[in-house]
């Protein structure tokens, strides 16, 4: 049977609704942006693909080389991974000759973690591995809370979170927005080494304001592009694309500090297509149901030890 990830949940639900005694699981209100929530507009249209921001992102998060192909020297990853939480990818069609066309073109798009106004992952963490940052929005992990239970990848509807397989003491990967640089007046690696303005970093709603005014510009009008930072006076000073009117994460999934704009349809650049209404509220309130009081666990503890009880009665006669 093909369950989506989407549907485990809901499904789990069922599960939890049985070993919490019946307690239903009601959604709570979704969860709303914080005024100094900061994030990231992405421009597809201004994104040259050359990876500088791959490379910032490794180099500043102390994240290793990963070679996904044969004899390869150089760092090639192929998608996001526990060793790279950053990656330009390409859609590409027909001849592939024209930038931002659906037709005979190409388009890049940048994948990383969303910093969603009300994150599934952190609704579907049981032990707080996974915070929202009250002020900043960001979402963040703690590896010393994590138990490694994973609900956290299925949760997220942008397949973001990644666990270390290949480690002894595994724990989950993802962007946290280079919030380690914050405290030092930095911002995020791949926003300050973009060279075109295709990242940039901001208030989200400064973000917002910015894609909204693209929107309205006319392509092929010269248009002043923000470079690295939204407040930044360093600008790139080149025509406008023909923009799809739609900001994606402005309201997908229940909205999402990270924005995207782009001239190829999102779903072609494999960006998921999502109600406007955030699944965390649904999965938190079957985590905090079924970990209540820690009955879940402890109806499958009680069942593991009864199983091995009998394994042994068994084994001894
Ligand atoms: S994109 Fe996924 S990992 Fe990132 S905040 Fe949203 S739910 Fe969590
Ligand atoms: S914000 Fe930092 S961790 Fe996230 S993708 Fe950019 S460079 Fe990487
Ligand atoms: S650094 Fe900027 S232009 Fe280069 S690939 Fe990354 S987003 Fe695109």
């Amino acid at each position: 049977m093909d369950i989506k990830r989407r549907n485990f949940l809901k499904i789990a639900a069922g599960g939890g609704l049985l070993l919490a005694g019946g307690v239903p699981a009601m959604a709570r209100e979704p969860k709303k942006l914080s005024p100094e929530a900061v994030g990231m507009l992405y421009d597809a249209t201004a994104c040259i693909g050359c990876r500088a921001c791959q490379t910032a992102c490794k180099q500043h998060n102390e994240m290793p080389v990963e070679h996904s192909t044969p004899n390869s020297v150089w760092d090639d990853p192929v998608d996001l991974s526990s060793k790279t939480l950053n990656i330009i990818k390409v859609y590409a069609t027909g001849t592939a000759l024209n930038k931002d066309s659906e037709t005979d073109g190409y388009s890049f798009i940048k994948r990383h973690c969303m910093h969603c106004v009300d994150p599934a992952c952190v609704s579907a963490c049981p032990v707080s591995a996974l915070k929202k940052h009250a002020q900043t929005g960001v979402v963040s992990y703690d590896k010393g809370a994590c138990i490694g239970c994973r609900y956290c990848q299925l949760a997220c509807p942008y397949n973001i979170p990644k666990f270390e397989f290949d480690k002894p003491f595994p724990q989950i990967r993802k962007c946290q927005l280079c919030d380690h640089r914050f405290k030092d007046n930095k911002y995020s690696a791949c926003c300050e080494f973009c060279p075109t303005g295709a990242s940039v970093f901001g208030k989200v709603s400064d973000l917002l304001a910015e894609a909204q005014k693209r929107l309205t510009l006319k392509p092929g009008e010269y248009y002043n592009y923000p470079v690295a930072h939204i407040k930044s006076a360093q600008v790139s000073y080149r025509p406008v694309a023909k923009y799809l009117p739609r900001i994606y994460g402005e309201k997908e999934g229940g909205g999402s500090q990270v924005l995207m704009l782009a001239a190829v349809p999102f779903e072609k650049l494999g960006m998921p297509a999502l109600d406007e209404k955030s699944d965390a509220a649904f999965s938190e309130n079957i985590q905090h149901t079924v970990y209540k009081g820690m009955i879940g666990p402890g109806v499958l503890l009680a069942g593991l030890l009864f199983a091995a009880y009998k394994n042994t009665n068994k084994s001894d006669e």
